[in-house]
């Protein structure tokens, strides 16, 4: 079996500058920093070729208006960058640390088609709105004028919270549940914060609190409230709940301690950085130090667990997947980083079964591509004769995400769902067939991404603000 390298830990971006590391005194290092970032960023706006066809904004799901605020912010009119680009996305400084961007705006920036290699307009992004943050143009939300009517929210993620941000900005009275004790969905609980720091999350929420917004946490909706309560209480209610069924498989020694699921393995290390006290982290049940660390899947969420194992302190970390690297899901960006920080990809490789209890290692099955199935993928077909073992103390799983059966959950039969289990909600506006509830984000559109939900939450408030005005609305009041 080949060597595993030593495992190295990037920490700052890739390019800072040569000046960087021993010579620089901690207390110099953010103003170097802050400098180096205001270089970047004027440098990268003013490489936008303003090419007139803008398939950049056409493929960010919020349509974004990139080369209007690429052009502020070479001109170093920034204050004026923010205003652009706040005005269609709910929390761009978020978007620009984890949108996978090489999928969606950078990979279609006619420079980077062009073979020059693309703006970095996730990082720009990003920059803008920290600075509008340092320098106070963000303001809490203060409505022009009070409305009566109210919406009640389940879910605090990014959708639920977009769709807050525009309807309290309306005057509307906003009611945010969610089960967890902090609010920011999979945003608090799921990204690693090395990828989206937790703070830049909280003051999103404290923005939004402070604005009017209220949030009712540690409510789980179906056990401390019912759905018919809820929607008995407001005028709409919104759904967006998110994914969260763990995709499991079968096969023997499943059940075996050190086999983990990836969502509990990251939320007890996002709970860590809280500081909160967290038993199964302590104990190393859902902590990677000291271990050799198997990690089962290709997507995005398997990349955080991954880095996050480095980032612990695993002796090794190895991801197994069952198709090539040109096939997996997971962001070719964060492969790389995983490579950069010593992961070794077994591509093509499936678990058979778990050796042990505790676990000692995964029975792995070499694959080969075969022809391609029902969804145009090629179906991955097992090597009879390849079977080996791969060493392991801590298996993670990171197979995916499945809606939770709301309609049983919640008592209320009628909310349409789709055959796989997502809430069945109009395209445009998130409304359902039962009156007045309304879903979006991933509880609609099944495991998908952060700008997704944005863009439902805040269309879907705009259709439920436009319902309230309609003349047949006002004349129920
Ligand atoms: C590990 C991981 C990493 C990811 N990384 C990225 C990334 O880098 N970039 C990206 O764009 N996307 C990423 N995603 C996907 C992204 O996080 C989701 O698409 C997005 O968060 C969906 O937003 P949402 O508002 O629909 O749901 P969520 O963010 O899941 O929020 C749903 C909220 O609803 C609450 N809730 C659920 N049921 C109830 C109930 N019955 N009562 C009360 N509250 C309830 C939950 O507690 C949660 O707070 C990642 C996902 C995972 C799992
Ligand atoms: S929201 Fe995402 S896709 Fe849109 S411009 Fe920002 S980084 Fe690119």
């Amino acid at each position: 079996m080949a060597k595993q390298p030593m495992l190295k830990f990037v920490t700052v971006e890739r390019d800072m500058p040569e000046k960087r590391d021993a010579e620089i005194r901690k207390e110099d290092f953010h103003e170097i920093y802050a400098e180096y970032a205001a270089e970047k960023a004027r440098e990268q706006s003013g490489r936008c070729s303003q090419c007139g066809v803008p398939y950049c904004q056409s493929h960010c799901p919020l349509h974004n208006n990139i080369p209007d605020w690429l052009r502020l912010t070479a001109e170093g009119r920034l204050q004026e960058a923010y205003e652009v680009s706040q005005a269609t996305n709910t929390f761009p400084e978020i978007c620009g640390r984890i949108c996978p961007q090489d999928r969606l705006c950078e990979g279609n920036c006619v420079i980077e088609q062009s073979g020059h290699g693309t703006v970095t307009i996730g990082a720009v992004e990003k920059y803008i709105t920290d600075t509008a943050w340092e320098e106070g143009w963000v303001q809490p939300i203060s409505p022009a004028q009070e409305r009566t009517e109210s919406v009640g929210i389940i879910g605090a993620g990014p959708g639920g919270l977009a769709a807050a941000d525009v309807l309290r900005r309306a005057g509307v009275q906003v009611t945010v549940y969610d089960r967890y004790d902090r609010a920011g969905g999979l945003l608090t609980y799921g990204i690693p914060g090395f990828k989206l720091e937790k703070d830049v999350v909280m003051r999103r929420n404290e923005q939004l609190e402070k604005g009017g917004v209220a949030f009712e946490l540690n409510c789980n909706v179906g056990e401390d409230i019912t759905f018919a309560d809820l929607r008995d209480k407001h005028d709409a209610v919104i759904i967006a709940t998110g994914v969260y069924k763990t995709r499991e498989i079968e096969a023997p020694g499943v059940g075996a301690r050190g086999l983990v699921r990836a969502i509990d393995f990251l939320t007890a290390s996002n709970r860590k950085s809280f500081g909160d006290a967290v038993e199964e982290f302590d104990t190393g049940m859902l902590n990677a130090e000291g271990k050799r660390v198997v990690v089962i899947g290709g997507g995005d969420t398997a990349m955080d667990c991954v880095r996050t194992s480095v980032r612990q302190g695993a002796t090794s970390v190895k991801c197994l997947y069952r198709r090539d690297r040109a096939n997996m899901p997971g962001s070719q960006r964060e492969v790389q980083n995983a490579e950069e920080e010593g992961v070794i990809f077994e591509w093509l490789s499936a678990p058979r079964g778990f050796a042990g209890d505790p676990v000692t290692g995964v029975m792995v099955q070499k694959m080969r591509l075969g022809a391609p199935d029902a969804t145009g993928r090629q179906a991955p077909e097992v090597i009879e004769g390849a079977d080996y073992v791969e060493d392991a103390d801590l298996v993670i799983m990171a197979l995916g995400f499945e809606p939770e059966e709301l309609p049983t959950l919640w008592n209320e039969p009628e909310l349409p769902v789709t055959r796989w289990g997502t809430v069945k909600a109009e395209f445009n506006t998130g409304a359902t067939d039962l009156d007045g509830v309304y879903a979006v984000g991933d509880i609609v559109r099944g495991a998908s991404l952060v700008v997704w939900a944005i863009r439902d939450g805040r269309d879907c408030a705009a259709a439920i603000l436009a319902k309230l005005d309609t003349p047949e609305a006002i004349a129920a009041e």
